[in-house]
């Protein structure tokens, strides 16, 4: 059956089709005797998906990748097969898209890829880069739908940002943001890694240049996922460090959260309440029984949780075009996502055996 063409959803639109397993929000083991149940998690049905559309990247960030020769996966979804995947994740309740990888701008077909999920009329439509393309395709990405983007960028060093990312030049990501400014994408967050003895006498160097230009600078404790894993015994800055050392630039107040965007806490500027500063602790405290994320890896695989590798491949249905079938796959998949409560997201043993690049961080 042919994948279906996107129509615009409203917002109040209910959704037509019902996760099988999920809806009733009681996982009924003897409903889906197949379905191995790791646990019960409290968030019912996922609502965001971040895809990672391509596995490959231009850079080999140290917490990330251990080189840049660590090889690629030899499958990769083409665009018919993301286009069946969204149409079938959409039906299946998702009202919120992030495209991720690997790096998103090194796949040849994104703005083709953003064209298409915006089609589908999703609430949110956003883009983690490390922008060292973002020259050539911001403005191509905002004219295809893309509305908001987040930047990962670590230090304004040159050197530093060559060092942390073997190989990166900082010139082109800097170029990439203001073209991002320009094309109009808003807001713009940047993320960046704080590595104790490495980047961490930066933070108000990276707060300054982001206010300056009314964007959204964000830290991010090195996770023990991945290469991160090796990282965090000797370079871990907890997030309540880090706030301590930008005291003089935020507000001492409650943190407050983004509704639907995921774990970030801001504190807000005392110079200008309108600026913030995000805050995002993977590692010192985890967020998982909140978490409403299914992941998609470039290849295809429906994934509840970037820290197992654990999920279901629903290549073949998307490949075939057949979206009717992504909703099943899908519940199978969510019924795989650790409860959130015992277990403790990127900080158990499991995580650091995933691919970050592959899943999609
Ligand atoms: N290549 C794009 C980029 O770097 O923005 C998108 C993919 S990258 C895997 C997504 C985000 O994951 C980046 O902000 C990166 O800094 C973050 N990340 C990767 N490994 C991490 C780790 N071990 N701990 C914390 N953040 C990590
Ligand atoms: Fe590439 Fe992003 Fe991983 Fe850095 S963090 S190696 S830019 S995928």
């Amino acid at each position: 059956m042919p994948a279906p063409q996107p129509t615009a959803l409203g917002s109040d639109r209910p959704d037509k089709r019902r996760l099988p397993v999920l809806a009733s929000g009681a996982l009924a083991r003897e409903d889906r005797s197949d379905v191995r149940v790791v646990s019960m998690h409290p968030v019912t049905r996922p609502r965001s998906a971040r895809i990672s559309i391509t596995d490959r990247c231009d850079f080999a960030c140290t917490y990330c990748r251990p080189s840049k020769n660590d090889g690629y996966a030899e499958k990769r979804l083409s665009v018919e097969g993301w286009r069946t995947t969204i149409a079938g994740l959409v039906e299946a309740g998702v009202r919120r898209v992030r495209i991720t990888g690997g790096e998103p701008l090194v796949h040849p077909h994104v703005v083709e890829i953003v064209r298409m999920i915006s089609g589908f009329g999703v609430e949110d439509l956003a883009l983690t880069t490390n922008a060292s393309q973002l020259t050539r395709l911001a403005k191509p990405l905002a004219e295809a739908g893309l509305r908001r983007v987040n930047v990962s960028i670590d230090s304004l060093r040159a050197d530093r940002f060559e060092a942390i990312t073997r190989g990166g030049a900082l010139a082109p990501v800097l170029a990439g943001i203001e073209a991002a400014r320009e094309a109009g994408l808003d807001p713009i967050k940047l993320n960046a890694v704080v590595l104790r003895g490495v980047n961490d006498d930066e933070l108000e160097a990276l707060v300054e240049y982001a206010w300056a230009r009314r964007l959204v600078p964000r830290f991010l404790e090195v996770m023990p996922i991945a290469e991160g894993a090796k990282l965090v015994h000797d370079h871990l800055v907890p997030v309540a460090e880090m706030r301590a050392r930008l005291a003089s630039l935020v507000e001492d107040e409650e943190p407050t959260t983004e509704p639907d965007r995921g774990p970030a806490r801001y504190l807000r500027s005392r110079r200008d309440p309108s600026l913030r500063v995000g805050f995002i602790s993977g590692t010192s405290d985890t967020y998982c029984a909140t978490c409403d994320r299914l992941r998609v890896s470039s290849s295809g695989v429906l994934r509840p949780c970037l820290a197992t590798d654990e999920g279901v491949d629903a290549s073949e249905a998307a490949e075939q075009g057949d979206a009717e079938r992504v909703p099943d796959l899908l519940a199978e998949a969510w019924a795989k996502k650790p409860d959130g409560r015992s277990f403790k997201g990127c900080t158990e043993p499991s995580a650091a055996r995933v691919s970050m690049r592959a899943i999609g961080g």
